[in-house]
């Protein structure tokens, strides 16, 4: 039998945390060993779509369309230059989806539906990158996921929101998503010559325990230049620090994945 897609959310109500970067990078290196891999770009800047490749021209059918309701997954997802990877782009559309439905009985439960109308099969991870912000639209992610990935940026106020963060998941938990686990907590831009880096990763790490991700995503410029050539940073430099780092992440998270799905 084929066994249903994992859908995790990437999302942290901070902008420039890594969210985008990490949705990218993660998908990029599940399709690399093998899983069939959407990403769903829900953030209006649409970021992962650009950081894929995909000319905003050439959106034609959007992650709006699929939630209200006028197209399927299958119609708007598009495939990118990394094999097994597709992505649903996103367009400015976007803005305004929440106004559209806020008056829908189910305007949270938007995103499962479609993702539940998907072809058996076809896809065994969905990653869904959200916009910066708890709003209707990460709503909807987390109401789809089976569990929430968390980029946490390395600096002083890295965990500043995050209890509001979790406290917005128990929320989805106590409603609509009983299901929904958190996946981890992944450090982000860590930079190991700043003294004030290594404290942030020893504090999270003490308040937030076995959530936290062994694996450290690394401050590198391959990284941050990747996204101008439409690249993930794996296909961009496969040996820079960044991509070894997200290779890495993507075996604890597939790790992780098989105890949740088990428990
Ligand atoms: P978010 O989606 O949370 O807003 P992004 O993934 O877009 O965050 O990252 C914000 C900025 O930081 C982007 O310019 C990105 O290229 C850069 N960035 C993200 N991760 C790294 C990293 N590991 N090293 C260097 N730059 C990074
Ligand atoms: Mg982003």
């Amino acid at each position: 039998m084929l066994s249903a897609p994992r859908i995790i959310t990437i999302a942290n109500q901070k902008g420039g945390v890594g969210k985008t970067t990490t949705a990218i990078n993660l998908a990029t290196a599940l399709a690399a060993i093998g899983e069939r891999v959407l990403i769903v770009d829900l953030d209006p800047q649409g970021n992962a779509s650009t950081g894929l490749g995909i000319d905003r021209h050439d959106r034609l059918t959007s992650a709006y369309e699929v939630l209200t309701g006028e197209a399927s997954i299958e119609e708007a997802a598009m495939r990118t230059a990394v094999p097994q990877l597709a992505i649903v782009p996103s367009t400015l559309d976007l803005l305004g989806v929440e106004m559209e439905i806020a008056g829908a009985s189910d305007r949270a439960l938007r995103l499962r539906k479609a993702l539940r109308d998907t072809r058996p099969g076809a896809y065994s991870y969905i990653l869904v990158d959200c916009p910066p912000s708890l709003n209707l639209l990460t709503i909807n992610a987390m109401a789809a996921a089976d569990s929430v990935l968390v980029p946490l940026q390395c600096e002083f106020f890295a965990l500043e929101g995050l209890s509001q963060l979790l406290e917005t998941v128990e929320q989805v938990r106590a409603g609509i998503n009983p299901g929904l686990d958190i996946q981890g907590i992944v450090l982000t831009m860590y930079d190991g010559r700043n003294n004030l880096a290594n404290q942030v990763v020893d504090d999270v790490r003490e308040h937030m325990g076995d959530k936290v991700y062994q694996t450290v995503i690394p401050r590198n410029v391959r990284v941050s230049e990747a996204p101008s050539y439409g690249k993930p940073a794996i296909l961009y430099d496969l040996k820079c620090a960044g991509s070894q780092a997200y290779l890495q992440l993507a075996s604890e998270v597939i790790r992780r994945e098989r105890r949740l799905r088990a428990a």
